[in-house]
């Protein structure tokens, strides 16, 4: 799950991490009068949306005035922010964040990541901060620091030290460094972050070491035994169709194609996408349905798929090893009984009991398309979109 720069703020300031002097505002009249109650002369106004890149795409206006401060405000609320990270439907701006404006010296960047290789939490650091961590590696690799946290003895004050001086800090700061480096560290194990990123943090002109933006994950699996972190999910940051999914136990992934995915597991998910777009498809989503296919489960996920409009053609991969396929197969003509679908559906099944599941469904009258292998069953659901784009060529640009 992920959070705003905000949270993330408050987050790391309990752990000892600095930032600037900030407050949210939900309209742009807030939004001046926070300018005003934090005082200065200048502000940084940042959309609060859940992805990088804000900068470059309008989302971060230095302003001097509380009218100035509206303005940006103005053409922030309500608009979908575009950046490289959103893809390009963007993401809803609903709530400001304006910060008193910092100048500063350098900027670094920060991260702490989980290293699936070594299995250990990665702190990855640069002196080129305020550039992506894939710019950095791309034109300034030599410039990346990494260092990897034994679990046995966790983080060290020397390793920050270590960090610090690769990163060329001037002495003075050094331990302020070291507090940031292991009041992030604590942060992410505390909290069980998948990802702490602090880019850029600064040095400011007047010696300080400060947050200017943070980013933070957890891990979804330990929200239950974090609910005041559970509690600052956002879901007008979601895509829409994966937080239905979310709120009804199954594991729905959003795609942009024309074929809707019904599997149960995720590596037989990724297997049937990767055999769609080798039989010239794309798939339109993914729709995990694990292990227990009653017939309910079946139908809720038939719902989900097709609430999505761009389906053209519905394609259920079904293995059953604990389950059993003339279970799922009643599930499925249950499901298209009560329910009734526009789309073409293709029906492979394989496993446990897969001769008498494929004659529930031939029995069953309904238009379902059966099929003996995966290559055959993408080839067919490819085969029913194609067809449908034949007739109604108008639906080719969705
Ligand atoms: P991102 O583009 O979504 O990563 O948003 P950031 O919060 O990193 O802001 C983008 C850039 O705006 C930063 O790299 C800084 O260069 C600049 N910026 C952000 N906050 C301040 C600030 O308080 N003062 C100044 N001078 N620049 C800032
Ligand atoms: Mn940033």
């Amino acid at each position: 799950m992920d959070i705003h720069e905000y949270q993330a703020k408050e987050l790391l300031s309990r752990f000892g991490v600095i930032v600037p002097q900030g407050s949210l505002a939900y309209s742009p009249e807030q939004a001046g009068y926070r300018a005003r109650e934090l005082g200065g002369d200048r502000w940084i106004v940042k959309a609060q949306v859940h992805a990088g890149g804000r900068g470059k795409a309008g989302g971060v206006r230095l302003c001097d005035s509380d009218q100035e401060i509206i303005a940006a405000s103005e053409s922030m609320f309500g608009r979908k922010l575009v950046t490289h990270q959103t893809g390009s439907e963007g993401k809803g701006i609903y709530r400001v964040y304006v910060e008193a404006a910092v100048p500063f010296e350098r900027e670094i960047y920060l991260g702490f990541v989980l290293d699936r290789s070594s299995q250990r939490v990665m702190i990855v650091a640069s002196s080129e901060g305020g550039m992506e961590i894939e710019e950095i590696s791309a034109k300034k690799p030599d410039s990346i620091v990494r260092s990897t946290v034994e679990p046995a003895v966790g983080f060290r004050e020397f390793q920050a030290r270590e960090i610090a001086f690769a990163l060329d800090i001037p002495a003075a700061l050094t331990q302020q460094m070291v507090r940031t480096l292991q009041g992030c560290y604590r942060a992410f194990r505390d909290l069980d972050a998948t990802m702490v990123e602090i880019n850029p943090l600064v040095i400011t002109s007047d010696n300080r070491i400060l947050a200017l933006d943070a980013k933070m994950t957890f891990d979804d699996n330990a929200l239950f035994r974090h609910p005041q972190i559970a509690e600052l999910r956002d879901k007008s940051q979601e895509d829409p169709r994966e937080s239905r999914a979310a709120d009804r136990g199954l594991n729905y992934i959003g795609l942009v194609g024309n074929i809707g995915c019904i599997v149960n597991g995720a590596g037989l998910a990724m297997a049937t996408m990767d055999t769609i777009k080798l039989a010239g498809g794309e798939p339109a989503n993914f729709l995990d349905i694990g292990g227990g296919a009653t017939p309910e489960r079946v139908a809720k996920a038939f719902r989900l798929v097709l609430s999505d409009g761009n389906v053209r053609a519905v394609l259920v991969n079904i293995f059953a090893g604990i389950n059993r396929c003339d279970w799922v197969a009643e599930g499925v003509v249950k499901a298209l009984t009560a329910n009734p679908v526009g789309v073409p559906v293709v029906v492979r099944l394989a496993g446990t009991n897969v001769e008498e599941g494929l004659r529930i469904l031939e029995n069953s009258g309904l238009p379902i398309i059966g099929a003996t292998s995966l290559m055959d069953a993408a080839e067919q659901a490819v085969a029913a979109w194609k067809n449908d784009q034949a007739r109604d060529p108008e639906e080719e640009t969705s």
